[in-house]
Order: C-alpha cells, then sequence, then structure tokens
C-alpha cells in the first residue's frame, strides 16, 4: 500500500473511460480542477533544478518528425530537481531524474550511437556535461543519506543499481514509480527494450514503492499519471508561487505544447496540417493517443508562464537546446523552473 494518498481532482476517474476521445475530454475538466487544488493546497517546502548532461538526440523523434531539418541530431540537455515536501509531519526529499549518466550509456539504443560515432566522439566532443548527481547534491548541501525517494518520468536509459542495489549511494532511498513502468521494465516489450538499459533495474523488492497512479506526495508536490511515452509515464508537479509547473519528457520544449507558436521549421506548419494541440516526442508510438492526452493534462496543471502566457510551463526532463550542431532548431522559448526555498538537511 502507498504511503501517498491519491490525488484529488478526478484524473484517476477519467482515466477509466473506454473511449479515447470521451477519455480526453474528462481529463480536461479533471486536468482543471486538479490543478486548482494543487494552488490552493500551498507550495512546496524547496525545488531545484540542475543540469546533468547535454547530449545528440535524433531529429526526427523530438517532433515526431514535423521539425524540419538537415541535422540528424538534435541537442538536448538532461535535467534533475531536487525536491523537499512536508509528509506525515517531516520534510522529505525527492530526486527527479537522477540520471546516471555512465550507466545510461548502456542501453542499446545509446551504445549503438556510440558505435556509429566512435565512442571518443559520443562520450567526449558531442556531450557536454555540468555535474553529476552526486555533485549537484553536494552543491546543494545534503548528503546521500538525506534523501528518502528517487524518481523518474520513466525508466528509459535508466541504470539504478548504482543508486539503490545491493550496496546503494543512496541508504534509505526507495524508489517511486508506477506499476506499469515497474511491470514492463522487468519484461520489455520488443519496441521498447531498446530504450532500456539491460538489467539496469535489477535492484531489492524492499526498495520499491510501487504506485498505481496519481499521487499527492505532499503539500505542492504531485506525481502525474502521464502514460503514453511509456505505459507506466508520469511527469512531476511543484507548485511555487509562480504557480505549477510540470516535468516530463512527453515533450521537448515549451512549444511541444503550443506547435501554432514554434518558430522550428516545420513545427508549426505540421500542427496546422494535423490539427494537433501538441507536438509529442516520438520516440515510442505504441501509445500516442494516451501521450497526447497526458500532455494536454500537463498543459492544463501547469498553466501559462509568467514570462509570455503563450506557452506552458512545462520544464522538459530532456529540453531542446541551442546548439551549432543542429541549425534551426532552436527552441522558441526557454522555460527555467524556478529555484525557490532552501534545502534542509533530514538525515
Ligand atoms: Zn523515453
Amino acid at each position: 500500500m502507498s504511503p501517498f494518498s491519491p490525488l484529488s481532482g478526478g484524473l484517476r476517474e477519467a482515466w477509466q473511460h473506454p473511449g479515447a476521445a470521451e477519455r480526453l475530454r474528462r481529463l480536461r475538466k479533471a486536468a482543471v480542477v486538479t490543478r486548482e487544488r494543487l494552488i490552493d493546497d500551498g507550495p512546496a517546502l524547496s525545488c531545484s533544478t540542475h543540469r546533468l548532461v547535454t547530449f545528440p538526440y535524433p531529429t526526427r523523434y523530438a517532433f515526431s518528425g514535423g521539425g524540419l531539418s538537415p541535422a540528424p541530431f538534435v541537442m538536448m540537455t538532461n535535467r534533475m530537481q531536487i525536491v523537499q515536501f512536508e509528509h506525515g509531519g517531516r520534510r522529505k526529499t525527492l530526486l527527479f531524474n537522477p540520471t546516471d549518466v555512465e550507466g545510461g550509456r548502456a542501453a542499446t539504443f545509446f551504445s549503438d550511437l556510440s558505435a556509429k560515432f566512435g565512442q571518443f566522439v559520443a562520450r567526449r566532443v558531442i556531450p557536454t556535461y555540468y555535474g553529476t548527481v552526486e555533485e549537484h547534491l553536494v552543491r546543494a548541501g545534503l548528503t546521500p543519506a538525506d534523501v528518502d525517494y528517487v524518481a523518474f518520468d520513466h525508466l528509459h536509459v535508466q541504470e539504478l543499481r548504482r543508486w539503490l542495489g545491493e550496496q546503494p549511494y543512496f541508504p534509505r532511498a526507495r524508489l517511486l514509480v508506477m506499476q506499469a513502468e515497474w511491470d514492463e521494465v522487468k519484461d520489455p516489450h520488443p519496441m521498447n527494450a531498446v530504450w532500456y538499459v539491460p538489467n539496469g533495474c535489477d535492484i531489492p523488492e524492499a526498495r520499491v514503492e510501487v504506485l498505481d497512479g496519481d499521487v499527492l506526495l505532499g503539500r505542492g508536490v504531485a506525481l502525474l499519471d502521464t502514460r503514453g511515452h511509456t505505459r507506466g509515464n508520469m511527469s512531476l508537479a511543484v507548485v511555487t508561487a509562480d504557480g505549477p509547473f510540470v516535468v516530463s519528457e512527453n515533450g521537448v520544449a515549451p512549444e511541444s505544447y503550443a506547435p501554432l507558436h514554434s518558430r522550428i521549421p516545420g513545427v508549426r506548419a505540421y500542427a496546422e496540417q494535423m490539427g494537433f494541440e501538441v507536438v509529442l516526442n516520438g520516440n515510442t508510438r505504441e501509445d500516442s493517443l494516451d501521450q497526447y492526452s497526458s500532455m494536454i493534462v500537463e498543459k492544463i496543471v501547469a498553466g501559462p508562464t509568467k514570462r509570455d502566457p503563450t506557452f506552458p510551463a512545462f520544464a522538459a526532463s530532456s529540453e531542446l537546446t541551442q546548439s551549432l550542431l543542429a541549425p534551426g532548431l532552436a527552441p522558441t522559448f526557454v522555460f527555467t523552473p524556478p529555484d525557490v526555498g532552501t534545502h534542509v538537511p533530514t538525515a
């Protein structure tokens, strides 16, 4: 039994409707209520965002083929959130998307990339490193023992054994994961297998807290069921004084949620032609209808940014990043999630 309460607002019920179009209509309404309740509940205690690495990603996936560029790759930047919230009268620490960058290379997709470009280019020339999870934690004034929970929007390219395996770097932490994601990573379908690190999630079950849907982790911090990119995909929602912002990999930039305002060649035309409100990060197509609906939920829960209400407060966990290697593919709008509060050691 999960120690967290389900998120009220009706998203769970909406997801259960069997018809895809009606499901989306119900999700829209539930997302509005969910956003209001999250805001009413009040802000999180503290939150900070940390860049890990900038890496190449196929252009054809980033905007589902809508982005037009001769460059085969766009650059994306992986980011991690450190979040503290109150749960059961205690201050808790969550690391969201603490990617073990070295470990993630073992995913079949990225090892093929290394084979194509050579180890040196793939590891040392193309990527930019900003600091490891361990380094960011120290800079935030925390120790590994302060971490209560580790969670990822999904488990593609994740290597968990160093964090939560037999000799865990985080001695107390537990993995929060949706049931569907955990089932998939244990026995991936052939269409998904290329993205997972073989055996990367072989950690003791005692270290795993399986979730069966949206949860409120504590005041101002929630995990949303945003299935689609993977069947057990989830998004982090954090409330600050600026309102909520939402983190996931369903889109690669805020303009994925406002494609009619994108200046990237092809994205707007693609959305217009298809009549799409959002443009998927499309490296997995198995559950695209759900991914689309999940992105609508994210857009509504996040709401508009203060700087430009055209774009939602969406913080891509793998964020499209301007690069000379990918001309014409710079983001139209960059959202920097607010760093709020001060992290306090709790161990
Ligand atoms: Zn993925």
